[in-house]
């Protein structure tokens, strides 16, 4: 099955069309613009070339977008990086436009279905995605399909509050996993620009990038366990820009999960799907649309 995915990430538009192994076919690439019409526009125009250019014609459009989406997985609630989304009815404009059913999931809910179906969390029955970069993101896959809550926030794993006095988080509370274990967190920790000169930093024996990374890696840990203990998961997958850390990332957090959590079988591993991440996670939110499971 061909399914045309598009990602509408803070700085970056990307479509695709997606095979059912989630290998994109072809893509086209975007600058954001600095509105939701411009950017609507723009993705639009992205589709057309890709459609246009395609032998086969997809079946149905996958949305991964940087902000939270409603329960109907069709109208999104707000952009964190761009105005004038807000209460879009995104998946009714690209049914309108492109033809084809059309469903919308949040980039992190994207990416736990992206990992489930084409990547490191193939075979799970049930998956608990994290993603560490600018923020701290994550979804629950279960049994091939997300499990969102009753209005579609389960699975926010940065903000669990780990230190009631720690530092302010992005959500307007304190001491939240994300405040203390995102990229931006690792860096201001260890006084340094972002968390890859930190990881880099650490890989040649700084021992203050070393203890700043420790500690992230230690609050990270924790979050995992906690969420682990409560749902009980057969895989844990970390993605997102600071999991780039490979084996950095996941010794410490692999040690300090498994002392945490109550499973002595909890599998913790590295996201498998990289730059394909947007893209194949949005091809895996397209099978909602027509009521399908992946
Ligand atoms: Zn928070």
């Amino acid at each position: 099955m061909l399914t045309l995915a598009l990602d509408f990430g803070g700085t970056k538009l990307a479509a695709g069309l997606v095979d059912a192994e989630g290998t994109v076919l072809a893509e086209g690439r975007a600058t954001s613009p600095p509105d939701a019409a411009a950017g609507y526009a723009a993705m639009l125009a992205l589709a057309r070339d890709l459609l246009g250019g395609a032998a086969d014609r997809p079946l149905a459009c996958g949305v991964s977008f940087g902000g939270p989406v409603a329960a109907d997985s069709r109208t999104v609630r707000r952009s964190m990086h761009v105005p004038g989304w807000d209460g879009a009815p995104l998946a009714d404009w690209v049914e309108r436009d492109l033809g084809l059913p059309c469903a919308v999931a949040n980039d992190a809910d994207a990416a736990a279905l992206g990992e489930a179906r084409y990547g490191a969390g193939r075979g799970a029955a049930l998956l608990l995605y994290l993603t560490v970069s600018t923020g701290i993101g994550g979804g629950v896959v279960a049994g091939g399909r997300l499990f969102r809550g009753a209005r579609a926030l389960a699975g926010e794993l940065g903000h669990q509050c780990l230190d009631p006095g720690g530092p302010p988080c992005s959500c307007g509370r304190r001491g939240c996993l994300e405040a203390l274990a995102a990229g931006p967190a690792i860096a201001r920790s260890a006084g340094m620009a972002d968390a890859r000169a930190v990881a880099e930093a650490v890989a040649r024996g700084e021992p203050g990038a070393r203890a700043a990374w420790e500690r992230a890696m230690g609050w990270l840990g924790i979050g995992v366990a906690n969420a682990a203990n409560i749902i009980n998961p057969d895989r844990v997958v970390i993605g997102g820009g600071v999991a780039g850390a490979g084996e950095l990332l996941l010794a410490p957090v692999r040690a300090v999960a498994a002392a945490r959590c109550l499973d002595p079988e909890l599998r913790v591993e590295l996201a498998g799907l990289g730059p394909r991440t947007g893209l194949a996670g949005a091809a895996a939110v397209a099978p909602a649309a027509t009521g399908g499971v992946p």
